[in-house]
């Protein structure tokens, strides 16, 4: 059978439905074979496999992850897509296409109802980009057992994930992600696989789920806290966005101090030098100070 992807197919696809691109929808669709079989390659796609994909688009990623897998779940915003979905995913009796915002989706509830939980849970998806951050804390929130998502991303998105401490790219983005998954930046992906082109550069991202946490903490939400003040002003020191997210009083500041010390981190030290485990430890410490 043709594949969706064939540039021709795929303009054919588009005439007969009169589909006009949305660009606010992030659609860039892709029309490379060659990479879709990456992307699927990446995946470790078997028929042990439930997989998650979102924005299927016309279907054309979709169709290579349904050849390997056991089943594909797919969210899709726009409900123009959905005659278009249902035509050119007729022949793929594993494929469900859900009419809706991966955002606001209940992933837990919706995994239950489609996938037997007898199979391994991956995720792979050609990303709208305009909301490639909201997406990826969604999925990692969603605290599904993930065994390998395979996304593509704007470039510079996929370095902030892949980000050591010390690089410029390094953030919270970097610090959320890797405390999940082994983080390996795959390949770059031209422009000129896509319809219609993106201003920016693509990158293929595959995350493997960890066993445990990188680290583990005392209490999440103020290591969560933490790692997002540090890094609210770049520019600053950790010591001045410390401050900040936790307050100026003199009782806050001793207690910020003393935790420091123990952590043994130099006040005038700038978020992006500490390691993940690092902003556990201080984590740790300043949890200890009741602040
Ligand atoms: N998978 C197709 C491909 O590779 O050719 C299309 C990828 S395109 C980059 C992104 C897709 O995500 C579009 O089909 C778009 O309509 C859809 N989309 C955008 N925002 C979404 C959201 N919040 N939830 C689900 N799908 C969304």
């Amino acid at each position: 059978m043709e594949d969706i992807a064939n540039p021709e197919r795929t303009r054919k696809i588009l005439k007969r439905y009169g589909f006009k691109f949305k660009k606010s929808l992030g659609q860039n669709f892709l029309t490379n074979i060659t990479i879709l079989k990456q992307i699927v390659e990446a995946g470790e796609i078997t028929k042990d496999d439930d997989v998650i994909e979102i924005g299927p688009g016309i279907g054309s990623l979709t169709e290579q992850i349904a050849r390997k897998a056991h089943k594909v779940l797919s969210f899709e915003i726009d409900e123009r897509l959905m005659p278009v979905l249902k035509d050119t995913l007729n022949h793929y009796h594993n494929v469900t296409v859900l009419n809706q915002d991966i955002l606001e989706a209940d992933l837990q509830t919706i995994i239950a109802e489609h996938f037997d939980g007898q199979h391994n849970l991956k995720i792979v998806a050609n990303l709208p980009y305009y909301i490639t951050t909201p997406i990826m804390l969604h999925l990692l929130e969603a605290g599904l057992p993930i065994d390998r998502m395979v996304l593509m991303m704007q470039k510079e998105v996929a370095e902030r994930i892949n980000a050591d401490p010390g690089s410029k790219a390094y953030g919270s983005l970097s610090i959320a992600v890797q405390l999940h998954s082994e983080v390996k930046l795959a390949f770059i992906v031209p422009k000129t696989a896509f319809m219609p082109q993106p201003n920016v550069d693509s990158a293929i991202v595959e995350l493997v789920g960890r066993q445990a946490p990188l680290v583990t903490v005392e209490n999440q939400e103020l290591f969560d806290q933490l790692v997002r003040g540090a890094f609210a002003q770049r520019r600053k020191t950790l010591w001045n966005n410390l401050q900040n997210q936790f307050g100026k009083q003199d009782e806050v500041k001793a207690a910020l101090t003393v935790a420091l010390e123990q952590a043994d981190i130099a006040p005038s030290t700038r978020a992006e030098q500490l390691s993940i485990q690092q902003f556990a430890q201080l984590s740790d410490c300043i949890n200890e100070q009741s602040i």
